[in-house]
């Protein structure tokens, strides 16, 4: 374990073994670089690891928040609901539909979003009748949302649920993995190189529901079929085939699915670590004026993001400093996230600064420190006393 990148500490980074490189180099002296038996490995692999029946691999969790969204059945004048605390993607699918997006502000204790907002708010939504099509609970940090009454919303008001597990995998909910779609019609996961396992880009969506997994393959390769009960020709020559929607390229790729294969067989290794590193920034920050990330007892998180909130009224310095003063020490510090709401793009939209109050308010005082797999003791420990001199 080294240090890259001269003395930067990262807010995350990858890991690759030597076994890691050689499954690639495997599939490179293979025959098949693309849409060869690999994919469905990997796939089969992480089906299995999460107690769902079916995984669909994508290029990225963008490609697969989109496809999954249009396998929901979302349509121009449907809308899609998420929380404001979370990457740009969760929210953008539904455009991508030609949707209308709307949020629900988070909890001020797991950042995640509110069930007793969800409630109200659809309450709300049925006297004018203005309900989602689509709600995406994000898992934020790797931490789960509290799936099961948000699966009870859903049967009443009756929307579809997608759970942006990007930051989940390895995580789990009531003792079960993340991902086997218990309280939802889909789960999507990242596999980018700052999330808990990579293939470079890449990511998956998992379902129950065999008619969702049809829709989601036909969706991944350009709406094309070869499903004699699809077609239209009933004596179909060996070369057919036909599209019968508008699909894309959204595949992964075999020398990915290799990696991810590969990863996958360290997936343990890398939580119980993050676990371990998590647990250990509990025990040394827990006298600094900051509130640590809570963990609600029902779920075990994968730690992708160690998330803490400054506590402004007791430190003599900005945010926006106590930030700077990190990067000028060379610790890549982050800030997850810029509420969606807040971006020009969503501005443009109709979207104002005020709007979703809990989540603007923890921006505000929000900072990922440090944590991956290969991050050492060492390295935390002087992130940890950098904090300590910068905040007393
Ligand atoms: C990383 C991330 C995405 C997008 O993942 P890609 O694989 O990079 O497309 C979506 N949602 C959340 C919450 C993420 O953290």
């Amino acid at each position: 374990m080294h240090r890259q990148h001269l003395n930067l500490i990262p807010y995350a980074r990858q890991s690759i073994s030597e076994a890691d490189i050689q499954a690639v180099i495997d599939i490179l002296k293979s025959d098949w670089l693309t849409q060869g038996p690999t994919i469905p490995r990997f796939e089969k692999m992480v089906a299995d690891y999460c107690g769902v029946r079916y995984a669909v691999a994508i290029s990225s969790a963008t490609a697969g928040l989109h496809i999954a969204a249009l396998a929901a059945g979302l349509e121009p004048g449907h809308l899609l609901w998420t929380s404001p605390n979370t990457f740009v993607a969760s929210a953008n699918c539904a455009l991508y539909a030609g949707a209308s997006i709307d949020f629900v502000d988070i909890d001020p204790k797991t950042y995640n979003l509110d069930v007793q907002k969800l409630a109200d708010k659809l309450e709300r939504a049925n006297t004018v009748g203005k309900l989602p099509k689509v709600v995406i609970p994000v898992h934020f940090a790797g931490q789960s949302c509290p799936m099961e009454p948000i699966a009870e919303l859903a049967q009443k008001y009756g929307f579809q649920i997608i759970e942006d597990a990007s930051h989940g995998i390895g995580g789990y909910y009531q003792n079960q993995p993340v991902g086997n779609c218990c309280y939802s019609d889909m789960t999507v996961f990242s596999f980018h190189p700052v999330k808990i396992i990579t293939t470079g880009e890449g990511g998956m969506v998992l379902t129950n529901q065999l008619n969702l997994y049809e829709k989601l393959i036909r969706l991944r390769t350009h709406g094309i079929t070869r499903d004699p009960q699809l077609l239209t020709n009933h004596n179909p020559p060996p070369w057919y085939y036909e599209q019968v929607e508008l699909g894309y390229n959204y595949r992964l790729t075999d020398i990915q699915a290799a990696l991810g294969i590969s990863q996958m067989q360290r997936l343990e290794q890398f939580v119980e670590r993050r676990r371990y590193l998590a647990k250990r920034y509990d025990e040394l920050l827990q006298d600094l004026p900051l509130i640590l990330p809570r963990q609600s007892p029902e779920t075990r998180s994968s730690w992708h993001l160690y998330v803490v909130r400054l506590r402004l009224d007791k430190i003599h310095k900005s945010h926006r400093q106590v930030f700077e003063e990190l990067r000028a020490e060379h610790i890549g510090v982050n800030l997850h996230y810029i509420p969606v709401h807040t971006q020009p793009y969503y501005q443009g939209l109709g979207f104002q600064w005020g709007d979703f109050p809990e989540a603007e308010q923890y921006y505000g005082e929000a900072l990922t420190l440090p944590l991956y797999y290969e991050l050492t003791e060492q390295d935390q420990d002087q992130v940890v006393s950098l904090l300590r001199n910068l905040l007393f």
